[in-house]
C-alpha cells in the first residue's frame, strides 16, 4: 500500500476500476468492512483519510476526534487497500476557497438540524474527492444512513459518473454500532448507550429515558429508516436501523 499526501501522488497510478472509501481515521472493523467491499468490485482501492474540519461544529469534538495514521496504515494495508491517500487540509480547500455544495432539503432535516452546516461540508469533501480520485464507485456505511443518501442526491442532481454503494451497519457483540467516537465512552457510559440500539431495535424511544435525545425519528432514506442521536455524557452516537419491509 502507499500513502499519499497529495492527488498527483497517486493519480497516475490508478489502474482499472477503482473504489474510494473516504474516512476521517480512527479505523475499526465498520471501515474494514468498506475496504474489503471495494476490494472485492475494483480492480484498484483507494481509502481517503481526512479530518474534515468543516463538517465539525464550534462545539463538537474536532481537537479530541482520535487520530492514529500509522495503524490506520497498517490496517488498511491489511484490508487490501491499495492507496491510502491522507490529503493537508489545503489539498481540499486551497487558499481562496469558496465554492460549497449545498443539499438543501435532506442535508436540513435530523442530523442536519442538529449540525448545521455539517451536511454541506460533508458533501463539498466528498464532491472533491470524487474529483480527485474519479473513483467508478464510492463506499459508504449505512450506519450513516443521511450522510448516504445527502450524497447519494448530490451524485444524482450534478450527475457525477460515480456509483454509489452502502454497505451495512457493523456492529459490536452487544449491538452498539461501531463508531470512532466509541472510544470516548467510559465502561458506565458505553453500557447506558446500549439503550440506543435496543430503543431502535424494539422502535420504543422510552427505552431512551434518561439520555439526552436529539431525535428519535423515520426517515425515507431509501431504504426507509429509524434513526436516532442520543448523548451519552459528552459523547454525541447516532445510529438507525431499516424498517421492515425496506431491506435492501
Ligand atoms: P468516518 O470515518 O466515521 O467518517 O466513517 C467513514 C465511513 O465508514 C462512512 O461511510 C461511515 O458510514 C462508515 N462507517 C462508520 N461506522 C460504521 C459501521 N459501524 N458500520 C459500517 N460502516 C461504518
Amino acid at each position: 500500500m502507499r500513502i499519499a499526501r497529495t492527488a498527483p501522488d497517486f493519480q497516475l497510478s490508478l489502474q482499472g476500476s477503482i473504489g474510494l472509501v473516504p474516512t476521517m481515521g480512527a479505523f475499526h472493523d465498520g471501515h474494514l468492512s468498506l475496504f474489503r467491499a471495494a476490494r472485492a468490485e475494483n480492480d484498484t482501492v483507494v481509502a481517503s483519510l481526512f479530518v474534515n474540519a468543516a463538517q465539525f461544529g464550534p462545539d463538537e469534538d474536532l481537537d479530541r476526534y482520535p487520530r492514529d495514521e500509522e495503524r490506520d496504515a497498517r490496517l488498511a494495508d491489511e484490508a487490501g487497500v491499495d492507496f491510502l491517500f491522507v490529503p493537508d487540509a489545503e489539498e481540499i480547500y486551497p487558499p481562496g476557497f469558496q465554492t460549497w455544495v449545498e443539499v438543501e432539503s435532506l442535508g436540513s432535516i435530523l442530523e442536519g438540524e442538529h449540525r448545521p452546516g455539517h451536511f454541506q461540508a460533508v458533501a463539498t469533501v466528498c464532491l472533491k474527492l470524487f474529483n480527485l480520485v474519479r473513483p467508478d464507485r464510492a463506499y459508504f456505511g449505512q450506519k450513516d444512513a443521511q450522510q448516504a443518501a445527502v450524497v447519494r442526491r448530490m451524485v444524482g442532481d450534478l450527475a457525477v459518473p460515480v456509483e454509489i454503494r452502502v454497505c451495512p451497519t457493523v456492529r459490536d457483540e452487544d449491538g452498539l454500532a461501531l463508531s470512532s467516537r466509541n472510544a470516548y465512552l467510559s465502561p458506565e457510559e458505553r453500557e447506558a448507550a446500549l439503550a440506543l440500539p435496543r430503543a431502535l431495535q424494539a422502535h420504543d424511544r422510552s427505552l431512551l429515558n434518561g439520555l439526552e435525545v436529539d431525535y428519535f425519528e423515520e426517515a425515507n432514506f431509501e431504504p426507509r429508516v429509524l434513526a436516532a442521536a442520543v448523548r451519552v455524557g459528552g459523547t454525541r452516537l447516532i445510529d438507525n436501523v431499516i424498517l421492515e419491509g425496506d431491506k435492501p
